[in-house]
């Protein structure tokens, strides 16, 4: 069952204590994942096999599937799934492309022209989820953008399932984005291996990828310590739904089933202004989760969930803001009043019939997205996470004479007369 509070009986240090999830507070994963780093900069491919059998439970001759395998495998998908990820694929299209964007030159002053142009990052690792459950859907959120903005090596890994393959989604999914290589390595060391390289695994410029608090731990340390970016900490799961009386409850406690699914560390927070609504919840929750296969992961998201009773809808948004859900859902009739008031989220679902589930496969927006309150200063993966705006700029004779005068006096305030003199030699030229 939720526990229930009352956002007026909380004071700031409880609200705050409510926001914090998926602390690593004794560093247990911390020392585990960098554990697991050194262990494949030290050891490359052996130690990728040494923790597929420990982790994933497999002995593996080779680290990836080829081409040749992928459209062996992609054999066994049905018409109807693969109409869906068709479908999902092309929304998903539809939404990134206009995303590639070129801007104009700018005349700042006369004869001194300035602008920016995009390029592709040029080696980017896609990671694809596959521990408890496996992530198609992830392969087209991350595959599609990188695509479009134009990457030259699009490295796939993902980790192995128990026949030593992936499954077939996922090869169909490789198809449809016309990748020929999916590396069968999963969790920190995946992560490892694409930031520094192993025999088999290039090292790429920037990794991409949701995943479980190891996947997310490594991401985190690898950014400051190799030479590799990430897209950002896209942890397990969360959802924050904020609804009045006019919600549903059975979508409400679907929506937050959707969400305790993913993982036992997921999280689903009510935000209510009505007491009889958060019940009914609590009520569907406990009727709906008997029927869910992943009953017991849920079952336990959800203890690990909340539900607050708020005075009015712009208090609730108030806490929203505070806690900056990955997916926020306003299941209300007047949502389109509370729109502005949103500061921090992932990914917005508006109205009675915007379940988040759209969003995680067809509608089109992408569902990586950064959770742990990280949607604070992180915006969720796009066509631009995986471009470079580079800036440019030229000077004509006029615009030398009309700029330079300047240049001279800021560089001599900061004492730099180089910089001074770079300026005067092609004013006397
Ligand atoms: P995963 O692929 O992230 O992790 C599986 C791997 O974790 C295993 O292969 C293993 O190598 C490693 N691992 C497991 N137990 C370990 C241990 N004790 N020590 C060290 N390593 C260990 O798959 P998952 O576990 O199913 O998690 C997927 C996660 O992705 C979920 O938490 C889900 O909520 C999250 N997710 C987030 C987003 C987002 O945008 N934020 C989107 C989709 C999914």
């Amino acid at each position: 069952m939720l526990n229930v509070f009352k956002l007026s009986d909380l004071d700031q240090k409880k609200i705050s204590e409510l926001c914090l999830r998926n602390v690593d507070g004794n560093n247990d994963i911390k020392n585990t994942v960098a554990d697991i780093i050194e262990e494949v900069k030290l050891n490359g491919d052996r130690a990728l096999r040494g923790f597929a059998e420990k982790f994933d439970g497999i002995q593996l001759q080779q680290l990836y599937i080829g081409k040749e395998e992928i459209d062996r495998l992609a054999l066994h998908v049905g018409n109807a799934e693969k109409q869906a990820l068709q479908l999902a694929y092309s929304n998903i299209r539809k939404f990134h492309e206009p995303q590639l964007i070129s801007e104009s030159k700018i005349e700042t002053s006369n004869g001194v022209v300035c602008w920016r142009e995009t390029r592709a990052i040029e080696k980017v690792g896609l990671y694809i989820p596959g521990g408890t459950a496996v992530l198609p859907s992830t392969f087209l959120m991350l595959g599609i953008p990188a695509r479009i903005a134009g990457c030259a090596e699009i490295v796939v890994c993902s980790p192995p399932q128990k026949d030593g393959k992936v499954n077939p989604y996922l090869a169909y999914c490789a198809q449809l984005l016309n990748i020929g290589k999916i590396y069968l390595v999963g969790g920190a060391q995946a992560v490892a291996a694409m930031a520094y390289g192993t025999e088999s695994i290039p090292k790429v410029n920037k990794i991409f990828g949701p995943g479980n608090q190891y996947v997310t731990k490594a991401k985190t340390i690898i950014q400051s310590e190799s030479q590799t970016a990430i897209d950002m900490p896209a942890g397990p799961s969360e959802v924050l739904i904020i609804a009045d009386q006019t919600a549903n409850a059975a979508f409400v406690a679907a929506d937050m089933l959707a969400q305790a699914e993913h993982g036992v560390d997921s999280q689903a927070v009510l935000v209510s202004d009505s007491m009889d609504l958060i019940d009914q919840t609590q009520k569907e929750i406990l009727k709906q989760i008997k029927d869910l296969p992943r009953q017991e992961i849920a079952a336990k998201a959800i203890e690990n969930s909340f539900a607050i009773l708020a005075e009015d809808l712009n208090l609730a948004m108030g806490f929203s803001n505070e806690y900056a859900p990955e997916h926020l859902i306003l299941a209300t009739d007047t949502w389109e009043s509370l729109t502005s008031k949103i500061i921090n989220a992932g990914s917005v679902f508006l109205g009675h019939l915007t379940p988040e589930s759209a969003g995680d496969y067809a509608s089109g927006t992408n569902h990586t997205l950064p959770t742990s309150s990280f949607a604070k200063a992180h915006s969720g993966v796009s066509v631009d996470s995986f471009v470079k705006k580079i800036t440019f700029q030229h000077i004509t004779r006029i615009g030398i004479e009309n700029l330079g005068p300047t240049v001279e006096v800021l560089a001599e305030l900061e004492g730099l007369d180089a910089h001074k003199n770079a300026i005067t030699v092609r004013l006397k030229d």
